[in-house]
């Protein structure tokens, strides 16, 4: 197909939010997005700018005005809800803002949640769970309670948790914002060693260029498309 990516391809993908007596938001006016696998990218822009609806339409968590979406050659229009919903828990991870860890759970137990809703328990479970937490750095705190972390801790619990499944994509949608400056250098350290050592596709949003500085591609957003 004449210029879709292997991965993802966004064309003209716009998000028009209210009408109906209200004024209309023109969310995103036109956006065209390639991600190739192994890519490590960055959305900066400032408030407003569009960047959340951009991320939750690339994971699938919305459904945008006017689009062309393909995700692996296939129109993602054309996929049954059901179909959607498993390209959401095997093929895409989420790194939230604001974290969402369950207060009552084990670092070990919330990384193991997306599992379960594959299939996935058991040993089998415990181990992958392990080993992600061993990826991000939280070896020997498996057993901790979200409030017996750091901040920085807990959003690497959330990495590990976007990990787990072996998603191809990681989304970010700022994932640095209520980090220290040290902390969130470590953590975007890590997303570069997430993208370099083991080949997972980061797409993060950010207002912070040195924040965007780690990936390798980066798109400015203003007023809901493209700049420059
Ligand atoms: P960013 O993440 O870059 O700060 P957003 O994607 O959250 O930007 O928002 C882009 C624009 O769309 C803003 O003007 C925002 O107010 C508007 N917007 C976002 N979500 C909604 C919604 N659910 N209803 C109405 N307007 C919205
Ligand atoms: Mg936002």
């Amino acid at each position: 197909m004449d210029g879709i990516s292997n991965f993802i391809s966004l064309r003209g993908i716009k998000k028009i939010y209210g009408g109906n007596g209200t004024e209309p938001v023109y969310a995103l006016r036109g956006v065209d997005l390639d991600i190739e696998d192994w890519d490590f990218t960055a959305i900066m822009g400032a408030s407003g700018g569009g960047k959340s609806t951009l991320m939750n339409i690339v994971g699938l968590l919305d459904v945008p005005s006017e689009w062309k979406y393909f995700l692996r050659g296939k129109e993602v229009k054309d996929l049954t809800d059901d179909q959607q919903a498993m390209i959401r828990r095997t093929t895409i991870g989420f790194i939230f803002q604001g974290y969402n860890l369950l207060k009552r759970m084990t670092a070990r137990e919330q990384v193991a949640l997306p599992l379960s809703y594959m299939g996935i328990s058991g040993q089998e479970a415990k181990e992958k769970a392990y080993h992600a937490l061993k990826l991000v750095g939280l070896e020997g705190r498996e057993q901790a309670l979200p409030n017996q972390l750091s901040w920085g801790q807990q959003q690497r619990v959330c990495i590990a948790r976007a990990l787990v499944a072996d998603a191809g994509l990681l989304l970010a949608d700022e994932p640095t914002g209520a980090l220290d400056s040290k902390t969130g250098i470590e953590v975007m350290e890590l997303f570069k060693k997430l993208n370099a050592e083991q080949g997972r596709t980061i797409l993060l949003i950010t207002h912070d260029a040195n924040v965007a500085s780690y990936a390798d591609k980066v798109y400015k957003i203003r007023d809901g498309a493209f700049v420059e």
